[in-house]
């Protein structure tokens, strides 16, 4: 064995990182093995010809009052200057586009849009919302036991009780009026928050999920990969280590079945007591012997793999988009059908005199569609790939231009990403990201946990509780954190 330490963590993508930097904090010998040359997973940043893209995740929540990032960053005793954006996105939908104000605007705006017989609806969503929030705030686990039941049932409040039970294995859908652009409104803002429509989505991570703009969107400087930035620098300053091009293809185990150890690609070993992995789920039981977790393996090859991503990347020189252009738009094609596979963009801007994202004044753009990573292997497969990749990069290039007409022709730099580009850099082999679609029955309480099944070893990241977004993985960090012995308590004072 090279080293000895007391935790080593597996991933340095936004879960693994805040995981680190709490142990760190509390003065554990941490290691954290990452297999690419930078830090922040799909919430990373890549740099070319003088822009620096996103390179998935492009909105950043969980800076507000209750924001679990503002407090992470507070406990670690480090802050971001996040500004907040009103509004937080524009929703183009035939006909119509929709101001996602996340303040007071939002009731004036939905009105006019759904009228006010959607009130109680709305009222609803944002109750049951409120109930969650307030749970989360005390950054619980998903109980394992009689004690962990009790735990959080003390951490909710005695008056949402009542309101949680009530939604229990109950779908969005199942308070969404039947109004056609409501319901298709609903649908496409479910897509980039929860993976799934309203039928397909659990009650409260749903109504949760369409807090988002109530609860804030922020513009952090130099883009969202600050975060996993922020939370490295943290992990080094107290001492951490972040080892990179460090792939790890095992975790060992001892007689006892407890994890120990990790061996990279390369054949070098490390050993630490205990053991996080921010990997997929898949990626961690690949990393084990096929003969342990057998529970948890089994529960795994059930649920259905989720979603990927087809991305654009577009560098515009100044002068390309107004001063005044919101940085967020969702596009959709159709009031009916499928959502995804071109059909629903998702599109980012930097900020104007961002110098560091773009040159000269310039923007940065980052274009995103759901896609079924399957189609991907078919078409690699089948000789089909370039021609697909062009023929939805299209897609995504026809919807700036419906936003900004004749952005495309000024464009300095153009690049997309299919789901093997993804499973390249990120290391999801199967090119799925944002975790599980979080499904009635599969969401919270009945999620996987950051328990693996094996002593020494806890999980965190997008395929466990709560689930996807950098605020969700923060979250899943913090837990497993815990779980290792760290005594996170996020000051809640100014809530
Ligand atoms: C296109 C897209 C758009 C999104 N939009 C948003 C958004 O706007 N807002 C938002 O909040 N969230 C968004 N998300 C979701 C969010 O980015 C993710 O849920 C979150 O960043 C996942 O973090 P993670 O730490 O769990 O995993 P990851 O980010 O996947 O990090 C895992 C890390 O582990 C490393 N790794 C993998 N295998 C190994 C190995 N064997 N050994 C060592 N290291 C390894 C990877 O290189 C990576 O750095 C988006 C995601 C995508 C893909």
């Amino acid at each position: 064995m090279e080293h000895a330490w007391d935790v080593i963590v597996i991933g340095a993508g936004v879960a693994g990182l805040t995981s680190a930097a709490l142990l760190a904090a509390e003065g554990a010998r941490v290691l954290v093995l990452e297999r690419h040359t930078l830090v922040g997973g799909c919430a990373s940043f890549f740099q070319r010809q003088g822009y620096r893209f996103d390179v998935g995740a492009t909105v950043a929540g969980g800076f507000g009052a209750r924001g679990i990032h503002r407090r992470l960053f507070a406990h670690l005793g480090t802050s971001l200057p996040a500004t907040r954006l009103e509004p937080a996105m524009h929703v183009h939908l035939p006909g119509t586009t929709i101001v996602r104000w996340g303040d007071e605007r939002w009731i004036a705006e939905r009105r006019r849009h759904f009228g006010v017989e959607s009130e109680p609806f709305w009222q609803q969503q944002e109750r049951i919302a409120d109930a969650a929030w307030r749970l989360a705030l005390h950054t619980p686990a998903v109980p394992h036991d009689l004690l962990g039941i009790r735990t959080t049932l003390q951490a909710v409040s005695v008056r949402d009780i009542p309101l949680l039970l009530r939604c229990l294995g109950r779908s969005l859908a199942s308070i969404v009026p039947t109004d056609r652009l409501l319901r298709r409104f609903i649908d496409a803002q479910l897509l980039i928050t929860a993976q799934a429509s309203a039928a397909a989505t659990d009650l409260v991570y749903g109504a949760t999920a369409l807090d988002l703009a109530r609860e804030g969107v922020f513009h952090l400087p130099d883009g969202i990969a600050t975060i996993a930035t922020t939370l490295a620098r943290a992990v080094q300053h107290r001492g951490g280590k972040i080892r990179y091009r460090s792939e790890v293809v095992a975790i060992t185990l001892d007689q006892r079945e407890h994890a120990n150890g990790v061996v990279l690609h390369d054949g070098t070993r490390y050993e630490a007591r205990q053991i996080i992995s921010a990997l997929p789920i898949r990626e961690t039981l690949a990393c084990l012997p096929a003969s342990t977790n057998l529970t948890l393996r089994r529960r795994v090859a059930q649920r259905q793999s989720g979603w990927g991503a087809f991305t654009a990347y577009v560098g515009l020189p100044a002068g390309t988009v107004p001063d005044d252009f919101p940085l967020h738009h969702q596009i959709i094609d159709d009031i009916e059908g499928p959502l995804g596979e071109g059909r629903s963009l998702f599109l980012s801007f930097s900020a104007m005199h961002e110098q560091r994202r773009a040159r000269n004044g310039g923007r940065a753009v980052t274009i995103s569609t759901h896609t079924d990573p399957r189609r991907w292997q078919r078409a690699y497969a089948d000789g089909t790939y370039e021609t697909e990749r062009a023929a939805l990069g299209e897609r995504l290039l026809a919807g700036l231009e419906r936003i900004l007409p004749g952005s495309r022709a000024c464009a300095d730099l153009i690049e997309f990403a299919t789901p093997h580009t993804f499973a390249r850099y990120t290391g999801h082999t199967d090119g799925a990201v944002g975790g599980y679609p979080q499904r009635p029955w599969q969401a919270h309480l009945t999620a996987f946990s950051h328990r693996s099944g094996i002593a020494g070893l806890a999980l965190c990241g997008d395929t466990v509780f709560p689930g996807q977004s950098t605020v969700g993985v923060s979250l899943s960090g913090i837990i497993a954190a815990r779980a290792c012995g760290a005594r996170v308590k996020l000051d809640t004072s100014s809530v």
